[in-house]
């Protein structure tokens, strides 16, 4: 059975479809990518999923259990998080508290603090960051602020909504390293991305969205090879 199973999905604003009947599956453990183009219907995907944006038509199973048409804070619960594009930290609270807030949906003080320690060892910059407010970070240590606090919710699935935009190219670096990282541990990850050179180097699998659809899928590494993706996507 499939981790998420993502059927016939149909979103719309209104009267514009901006998702227009698209199949996914994700296995557990797996990394895969969604990749595509601005304005492909990405983001939008990841708000259905997450009880953000309703969904017009289709199924969503999670566990095999649908989800689609729960609320957010009842999907957080069922083990799924969403690092949003923009990142979204709280940038009046401090690096700690940001990491804190991850865990609301928890009440276990002393693994709470475990996991804290955590979070501080998978991301060093952040300890020494702790008591700092977190809008005076740089954007790249925002990013890994918000990876870190949707991971406090202890998910076994991850979404991530294109974590490299408006970085500079060392720090993508440093983010696609970490996504790997993650993915090691054992989360599973669903990774929207623009940059769909690294985001295929590193996942398993990926999807390209193209005006609302899925126009192809496969094994990471033939995607890489495949000349439609390479003259679209690749710039080669
Ligand atoms: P990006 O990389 O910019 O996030 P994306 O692939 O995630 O692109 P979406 O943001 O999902 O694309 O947008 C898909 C389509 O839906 C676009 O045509 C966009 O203009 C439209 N759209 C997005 N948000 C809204 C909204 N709030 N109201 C109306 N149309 C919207």
């Amino acid at each position: 059975m499939s981790l998420l199973k993502i059927h016939d999905l149909k979103v719309a604003y209104g009267g514009i479809h901006a998702v227009k009947g698209i199949d996914i599956e994700i296995e557990a453990g797996e990394l895969v990518c969604l990749i595509g183009a601005n304005g492909a219907g990405k983001t939008t995907t990841l708000k259905a999923l997450c009880g953000m944006l309703p969904v017009s038509k289709g199924t969503v199973h999670y566990e095999g259990r649908s989800i689609a048409g729960m609320q957010t804070h009842e999907i957080v619960r069922q083990g799924i998080s969403l690092v949003p594009e923009g990142r979204g930290v709280f940038s009046r609270l401090t690096v700690a508290e940001n990491l804190e807030m991850g865990a609301y949906i928890r009440n276990d003080k002393s693994e709470i603090r475990g996991d804290m320690d955590q979070m501080y060892a998978l991301f060093p910059r952040l300890h020494e960051r702790r008591t700092q407010q977190a809008g005076t970070l740089s954007g790249g240590e925002q990013q890994l602020l918000a990876m870190g606090r949707a991971l406090m919710s202890r998910p076994k699935l991850l979404f991530l909504d294109e974590p490299s935009m408006g970085l500079a190219p060392l720090m993508v670096q440093k983010i696609f390293e970490t996504v790997r990282n993650i993915a090691a541990q054992g989360v599973t990850i669903f990774l929207v991305e623009q940059n769909a050179k690294l985001a295929l180097e590193i996942s398993h699998r990926g999807y390209v969205m193209e005006s609302g659809l899925i126009t192809l899928k496969g094994e990471a590494q033939s995607l890489l090879k495949n000349p439609l993706v390479q003259q679209a996507y690749l710039g080669e």
